[in-house]
């Protein structure tokens, strides 16, 4: 590896470690996912070859953590990108990038937007919206997937083979606000 490539991957690690403890300053529980190094994804599981983003522990779901000290330290010791855990705090919605930009576009319209996220490697976009959502036909019609209890989602910056995961809408714009289920599933139904 370069001396220029090894920088690059040192900032790419630094930059997972600051966002990662926002996140868990803002309340939202975080697990280590697999580290995309530009070539394959990584774990810190040393018999894992599964080559897609996915938490590094087996039992990650009562370790997720929202403690910046303890997010803080696993980003120094390991190599590993920003998972999310769902349903606790909120639920993640996830729609294919078309109907993504025209629910997000209502969302702001109306003035009630929320953080989404461009996964670029799957073509979708993800919403966070309160938790325990209740499952509509507009959603169906949308393809879209919900990730509750006992999932997560990957979150900005995580580098992914199809670049890093990106905020569309950041946290911050919102001030770290999160659509209410009428609002979400009023801007679904609207783009039918
Ligand atoms: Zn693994």
């Amino acid at each position: 590896m370069s001396a220029a490539a090894r920088l690059s991957s040192a900032a790419v690690r630094r930059a997972l470690q600051v966002a990662a403890v926002e996140y868990a300053v803002h309340g939202w529980p975080v697990v280590p996912v697999s580290f995309f190094d530009g070539r394959n994804y990584v774990c810190v599981q040393a018999d894992c070859f599964e080559q897609t983003l996915h938490p590094v522990w087996r039992l990650w779901h009562d370790r997720a953590s929202a403690d910046p000290k303890v997010v803080a330290a696993w980003f120094r010791m390991l190599t590993v990108s920003v998972g999310i855990r769902t349903g606790v705090v909120f639920d993640v919605v996830s729609l294919p990038e078309v109907a993504a930009t025209r629910v997000q576009g209502v969302l702001e319209e109306r003035r009630t937007p929320t953080p989404v996220a461009v996964w670029r490697e799957r073509g979708r976009r993800l919403f966070w919206v309160a938790r325990d959502l209740p499952w509509r036909p507009a959603l169906g019609r949308l393809d879209a997937r919900v990730s509750s209890r006992d999932g997560w989602v990957p979150a900005p910056p995580t580098p992914t083979r199809h670049g890093p995961v990106q905020w569309a809408v950041e946290p911050a714009q919102t001030e770290w606000g999160i659509v209410q289920h009428a609002d979400f599933l009023a801007a679904a139904a609207s783009v039918q």
